[in-house]
């Protein structure tokens, strides 16, 4: 994957981007998942897994505001939160920015992305790690969701891996069907759905996925950089009136303004969660019917 001064992520055969190495700082075979951390020339810490590029220091911002506070904020009154995945620590660092929540809990089945984030990234998870309201657990995601108690959780994000390898679980039906059983009534789920551009399949078939188990679902988009090939989208989905409308300005403005976040972010602001709503008709007609 790696020559002297060069990493090359390997995430689509004919088509991918290269950082330039100032230094490596970790090179790691779990038990699921090859690791790479590294310094880059431009973007600061880079993880990697299974050769695609998973955060960087300098643009983890959009990816981790956009998958956190949408959904925190179309709730609006969640205190309950469960994280899969994420093992780097960044979702679970702006969920806890909500002075609302009370509760989130992080289930991630690589111990090594953990140990490998804090150590070497460790501006990305912060604080939140040792937040008296956060549960850090080492552990299967479905495994997690198959045991807990119903009606257990406001909003469900799911940060995974693409459908390949050890995060391909994480999009089946009985992933979703449990997760629909463990949210409370007004409960939503988040997930990354991939850049359509190249992984149109991804968004359509999580869609329709969904569709079974929620009254409404939806998607928005966020511009990550090194998720290359234009948008990524985030899908959403929601058992009772969380998505049933769309709110205005003010009302998503109110509900930031509530939760302490307004003013604390580089990428979100109320009008972007509003039109990151709108969707390009390429990425649109990925989904079915909604
Ligand atoms: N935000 C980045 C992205 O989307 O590219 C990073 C995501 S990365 C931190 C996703 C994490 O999901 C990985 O650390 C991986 O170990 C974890 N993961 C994959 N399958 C899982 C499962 N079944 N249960 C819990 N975590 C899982």
């Amino acid at each position: 994957m790696s020559d002297e001064h060069w990493i090359n992520e390997t995430l689509y055969s004919g088509w991918g981007q290269r950082f330039r190495v100032k230094r490596e700082l970790a090179r790691v075979q779990s038990e699921f998942q090859d690791i790479v951390v590294f310094e880059s020339e431009t973007h600061g810490g880079v993880l990697v897994l299974d050769g695609a590029i998973q955060i960087t220091e300098r643009d983890e911002f959009v990816y981790q505001e956009m998958l956190a506070h949408v959904p925190l904020l179309r709730h609006g009154l969640a205190k309950s939160v469960l994280i899969i995945g994420a093992g780097d620590g960044g979702v679970l660092r702006r969920v806890l920015q909500h002075r609302t929540i009370e509760r989130a809990v992080m289930v991630e089945i690589d111990g090594e992305v953990i140990r490998l984030s804090k150590e070497f990234l460790p501006a990305i998870g912060g604080d939140a790690w040792s937040d008296p309201r956060a549960d850090v657990i080492v552990g299967d995601g479905i495994e997690y969701v198959r045991n807990a108690a119903s009606g257990t959780f406001d909003v469900i994000i799911v940060d995974s891996t693409d459908p390949v390898g050890v995060g391909e679980a994480l999009f089946t039906d009985e992933f979703y069907q449990n997760c629909a059983r463990i949210l409370t009534e007004d409960g939503l789920i988040v997930n990354q759905c991939g850049v359509p551009f190249m992984q149109a399949d991804e968004l359509h078939e999580t869609s329709l996925r969904r569709a079974k188990f929620f009254a409404h679902v939806s998607a928005y988009v966020a511009a990550v950089p090194t998720y290359v090939g234009g948008f990524m989208t985030l899908g959403l989905a929601g058992k009772g009136r969380s998505l049933a409308t769309r709110p205005t300005l003010q009302e998503i403005t109110e509900a930031a303004e509530r939760a302490g976040i307004l003013g604390t972010t580089r990428y979100w602001t109320p009008a972007i969660q509003n039109g990151a709503f709108d969707l390009p008709p390429y990425i649109a007609e990925h989904l079915p019917a909604i």
